[in-house]
């Protein structure tokens, strides 16, 4: 393709730090967030391509948790660690990698279980004073982050690719391998014709640009955007678009293999939700739905059926802040900080336009996310979470 207006996002610091640690790197292991969505799958799957497309072999993707029957279709997906059902392995193979790349993922307290040893990698990490220079690749020190959450480690090495204004981490897996592969091209391949074909984006000049390839970084964009309905502004985007369509992919059959594929379940579930427990805060233009753990065993409600349900009631003129509250139980490695609690609501947050969630999340529900999209959690009912997000509501939302 030729024209293509993609622009340099990563910069040189952020693009030498990721080959040289893919470079150094024999074992490699990428992990992404607990329940992972779309953009965490396909920003993962997308990587383990990419890296291939390198002569990498030895490559483990690892999930924290069970990942939605709606993903289990995309392409490695057989290749995955999950985490609940092989924790020796999952363990074993992130703290052994010569390198751990997160995508979608930039805390060391989103992967479940396996919070502790990717703490060690994170603090590891964050101690070693240059990392870049460091000559010894089994240090296990070595991290690579490409991520759109910003956090603390981030903040502090400017060398992590984390763009809080990108729509998905997806893209950002895509902008990684676009870049090092122009600058690959470019010091291994410098004829004229090459060169030339390098600045116009032509797609025949890039080794990654597989129809695997394209088919997670899509899933992940598209998911992350709602079908490119929201945080879906930027031109840029839809020249990404444009050449993973050159891979002969059907973004359509993408659609309707994540969209058009829930259980019946799920559809009578939301028509309870939003028929029975759909709560409007007219004042703050605001919906809260909550659901008890008995009410999702009643809808034989599985991981992934409550995926968008949150998204709902912001359809309704007027609702600009939408909150979800399930029911989980408290896992192992949370116990000790539950305390008393035998339960803990999972929350997610969404706003429209310029009305920021995540200071909500982040202060009041132990979370955090975008700022239209966020998340966090509250060791107790969902009915007490509801109490205390009442309590806070004034405070965090804006009545306009
Ligand atoms: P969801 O509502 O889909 O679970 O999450 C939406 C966004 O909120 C995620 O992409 C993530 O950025 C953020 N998020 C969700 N749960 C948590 C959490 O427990 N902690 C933090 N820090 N962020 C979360
Ligand atoms: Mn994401």
């Amino acid at each position: 393709m030729n024209n293509t207006a993609l622009s340099d996002k990563i910069t040189p610091l952020q693009l030498e730090h990721a080959a040289r640690c893919i470079s150094r790197a024999k074992t490699i292991a990428i992990i992404t967030h607990q329940n992972p969505d779309g953009d965490a799958m396909g920003s993962s799957l997308a990587m383990r391509y990419f890296l291939q497309s390198l002569g990498k072999t030895e490559i483990t993707n690892i999930v924290p948790t069970s990942f939605p029957d709606f993903l289990a279709w995309l392409p490695g997906v057989e290749s995955i660690i999950q985490y609940e059902q092989q924790p020796e392995a999952a363990a074993a193979a992130l703290r052994d990698a010569d390198l751990v790349i997160c995508t979608d993922l930039a805390e060391a307290g989103r992967v479940a279980a396996l919070s502790p040893i990717l703490s060690e990698r994170f603090d590891a990490y964050a101690q070693s004073s240059a990392p870049d220079t460091t000559e010894c690749p089994d240090s296990k020190s070595s991290l690579l982050i490409i991520d759109h959450h910003l956090s603390s480690v981030c903040s502090s090495h400017p060398e992590q690719i984390a763009y809080p204004d990108c729509a998905s981490a997806s893209e950002l897996v895509f902008r990684l391998a676009w870049q090092l592969q122009k600058l690959n091209r470019a010091v291994t391949e410098p004829s004229p014709s090459r060169l030339r074909a390098i600045s116009e984006g032509s797609s025949e000049v890039h080794g990654f640009l597989t129809p695997e390839f394209a088919t997670c970084i899509y899933t992940g964009m598209m998911t992350d955007t709602g079908n490119f309905s929201y945080n879906s502004c930027q031109p840029e985007m839809y020249s990404i678009v444009a050449m993973l369509l050159t891979t002969g992919i059907n973004k359509d059959a993408i659609y309707d293999r994540v969209f058009n594929a829930y259980s019946s379940d799920r559809m009578r579930l939301i028509g309870y939700c939003l028929y029975h427990k759909m709560k409007l805060f007219p004042e703050h233009h605001t919906a809260l739905i909550t659901l008890n753990r008995k009410e999702m065993y009643r809808f034989n409600a599985k991981s992934g059926d409550m995926e968008g349900i949150v998204n709902l009631p912001l359809q309704i003129k007027d609702v600009h802040y939408s909150v979800f509250m399930r029911e989980d139980k408290i896992p192992p490695h949370q116990q000790a900080e539950a305390g008393d609690a035998k339960v803990k609501a999972k929350i997610s947050f969404r706003s429209q336009g310029d009305r920021p969630v995540n200071k909500m999340a982040r202060e009041a529900f132990r979370g955090g996310g975008h700022m239209n999209a966020s998340g966090g959690e509250y060791f107790g009912t969902v009915d007490e979470a509801a109490q205390k997000f009442i309590e806070v509501m004034p405070k965090y939302l804006q009545k306009d």
